[in-house]
C-alpha cells in the first residue's frame, strides 16, 4: 500500500497526528505531499513574511523527513480548488492507498477538503484528524450541545475535558528500512520576494529550544511582564503555533514537565501563558461553530450598521506608523519591520483605527494579515472583532482605550517608543507619550506628526456611532 500525507499548517515530524498514523503500518510506502498556492494566499493576504517562513519551515522538514526515508514533494497550485485536483491527480499517478492530513478550520480550507474527498472517493481512503487544536472543535459544547459565546464557560467545560483525554505527545515516526534513501529538497522550493531577514528561524529545533526556555526562564514571570512590550516576557511562538512547527500538545507537556502543580494557581505565570493557548483554541472552535465568521460578517450582527468613517488618509497614516501617537506609532513599525507585535500593542493599535478614527475592523484585519508572520485567521479575526466590540466575547463598545494613558502604563519610561521610534529618542521620559507638549514648552523642533485625532471627541464620537447602529 501507498500512503500520502498531505501538509499543511503542521510542518513538523514530531507528535504530527497524519505522519505518525500514515507511518502505523511498517510495509506501506510513503510520501509527503505540500501545496503551495500563491493564489489563494493573495486571496488571504498572507503576508510575505509568512510565505517566506513557510518555505524556510519545508526546508527543515524536507531534511527531517528524508531522515526518515520519505520522499517530500511541492506541488505549485494557485488556488486551493486546484490543490484538490493536483493531489488527486497524484494520488491517481502513485497509486496512494490511503490519504493522511489534519483538519484546518477555516471555510475556504475545509472547502478544499471536501472537494478532496469527493475527488477520492471509493478510489483512495482518507484519513483526517483533529490535530491544531487539544480538543476537536464542536466537542466543548454548553448542556444545549451548542458553543459557547463567552470565553470563560468555555474554558471551565474545556478543562474539564482535557484533563479526561490523552494529551500525550507523539514521537517522531521510525525511520521507513524498506523505503529508498531520498535527499532533501533544495532551495528554492517556490518564488519568493524579498522580504526583511527574520529574527524566526523555521526549524523545529528552534520552535523546541524556545519553548523549552521560555519555560523555564520566562513563565514564572509571565504574568507579570507578558503586558509590558519593551520586556521579552511572552514566548513568541506564535509564528511556530502557526505553521505547526511546533505542536500545542508540546506546548502543555512542556509546561506541565517543569510546573508540574500549575494547574492549581490561576495566578501562576504558568496557569496565565496556558489560558492563551486555551483563547486559541476559543477561536478556532468559534470559527468551526459560525462560519459566517470566516465570510468577513461580524458575528454581532447589529454592528454590521455601523457607520463606519474609513478615511483612506487616516488608514494609511495608521499603516505608517504615522498618527502622532507614539505608542501607536511604535507598534505599527514594530509590525511593519518584523512581522510580529506585542499582543497589548495588538489590541491597542486595533482598538485606536477602529474606535478613534472609525475605520472598519476588517480593513485593520487585513492589514495585520498582509503583515504578520505569524498570521491565523481565527486568532486575529477573534482579536479584531474583540476590539471591534463585533465579537463574541468582545470588549463593550464604550470602554475605549485611551493610547496616551495606555501607553504610560504599558510603556512607562518610553522604551520600547525609543525603540521604534528614533526620531523621539531626545525627548525626555515625562513627554514621550505627548511630545508635542515638550517641543511647544521648549522649542525644540520634532519630525514627528501631530496626533491625527483629538482622542477625547473620538471616544464620543464612537460611542455615538455604536448607539445609533444598536438603535438599528
Ligand atoms: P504568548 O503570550 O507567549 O502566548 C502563547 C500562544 O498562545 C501564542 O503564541 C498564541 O498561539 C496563543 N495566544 C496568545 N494570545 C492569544 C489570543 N489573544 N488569541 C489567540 N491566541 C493567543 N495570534 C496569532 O497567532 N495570529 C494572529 O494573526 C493574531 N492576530 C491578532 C490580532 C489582534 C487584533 C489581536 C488583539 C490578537 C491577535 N493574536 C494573533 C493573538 C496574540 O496577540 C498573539 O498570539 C501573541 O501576541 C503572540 O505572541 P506570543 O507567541 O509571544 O504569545
Amino acid at each position: 500500500s501507498v500512503h500520502l500525507v498531505w501538509f499543511r499548517n503542521d510542518l513538523r515530524v514530531t507528535d504530527n497526528k497524519a505522519l505518525f498514523n500514515a507511518c502505523q503500518d511498517k510495509q506501506a510506502q510513503v510520501h509527503a505531499l505540500f501545496t503551495v498556492t500563491p493564489e489563494q494566499w493573495k486571496v488571504h493576504n498572507m503576508a510575505l513574511s509568512c510565505q517566506a517562513f513557510i518555505h524556510d519551515a519545508l526546508l527543515d522538514l524536507s531534511i527531517s523527513l528524508a531522515k526518515l526515508n520519505i520522499p517530500l514533494t511541492v506541488v505549485i497550485s494557485d488556488t486551493y480548488s486546484n490543490a484538490a485536483d493536483k493531489v488527486a491527480e497524484y494520488c491517481q499517478q502513485h497509486r496512494v492507498t490511503a490519504l493522511f492530513f489534519n483538519h484546518q478550520y477555516a471555510l475556504n480550507e475545509q472547502h478544499r477538503d471536501k472537494k478532496v474527498t469527493e475527488l477520492l472517493e471509493n478510489k483512495t481512503t482518507i484519513y483526517a484528524y483533529h490535530d491544531n487544536v487539544f480538543i476537536p472543535p464542536g466537542n466543548v459544547v454548553t448542556q444545549q450541545g451548542e458553543m459557547y459565546k463567552v470565553f470563560t464557560p468555555f474554558r471551565n467545560a474545556f478543562l474539564r475535558l482535557f484533563f479526561s483525554q490523552d494529551n500525550a505527545s507523539l514521537p517522531i515516526p521510525e525511520i521507513r528500512a524498506h523505503q529508498e534513501t531520498v535527499s532533501p529538497l533544495k532551495a528554492p522550493l517556490f518564488s519568493l520576494e524579498n522580504t526583511n531577514a527574520s529574527s524566526f528561524v523555521a526549524t523545529e529545533e528552534d520552535a523546541l529550544k524556545r519553548l523549552k526556555q521560555f519555560c523555564y526562564e520566562s513563565v514564572p514571570h509571565y504574568a507579570k511582564w507578558r503586558d509590558i512590550p519593551a520586556v521579552d516576557g511572552t514566548s513568541r511562538l506564535s509564528p511556530y503555533l502557526s505553521v505547526g512547527l511546533l505542536s500545542i500538545r508540546q506546548c502543555f507537556n512542556r509546561l506541565y514537565q517543569t510546573e508540574p502543580g500549575f494547574l492549581e494557581n490561576s495566578t501562576s505565570g504558568a496557569f496565565v501563558w496556558f489560558n492563551e493557548l486555551i483563547w486559541r483554541e476559543f477561536y478556532q472552535h468559534l470559527i468551526v461553530a459560525n462560519p459566517h465568521l470566516c465570510k468577513h460578517i461580524a458575528f454581532q450582527l447589529w454592528t454590521e450598521k455601523i457607520n463606519w468613517r474609513n478615511e483612506q488618509d487616516e488608514f494609511n497614516a495608521w499603516t505608517q506608523g504615522l498618527t502622532g501617537f507614539p505608542i501607536i506609532d511604535a507598534a505599527m513599525r514594530q509590525l511593519n519591520q518584523t512581522g510580529w507585535m506585542h499582543n497589548r500593542l495588538r489590541m491597542l493599535t486595533a482598538s485606536f483605527l477602529i474606535k478613534d478614527l472609525l475605520i472598519d475592523w476588517r480593513w485593520g484585519e487585513r492589514y495585520f494579515m498582509s503583515q504578520l508572520i505569524d498570521g491565523d485567521f481565527a486568532s486575529n479575526n477573534g482579536g479584531w472583532q474583540w476590539a471591534a466590540s463585533t465579537g463574541t466575547d468582545a470588549v463593550p463598545y464604550f470602554r475605549i482605550f485611551n493610547p496616551t494613558t495606555q501607553g504610560r502604563k504599558f510603556d512607562p519610561d518610553g522604551e520600547f517608543i525609543r525603540h521604534w521610534l528614533p526620531e523621539l529618542a531626545n525627548v525626555p521620559n515625562r513627554y514621550i507619550h505627548t511630545p508635542h507638549e515638550w517641543s511647544a514648552k521648549t522649542n525644540n523642533s520634532l519630525d514627528y506628526p501631530l496626533p491625527i485625532v483629538d482622542h477625547a471627541k473620538a471616544r464620543i464620537r464612537a460611542i455615538e456611532s455604536y448607539e445609533e447602529a444598536k438603535k438599528g
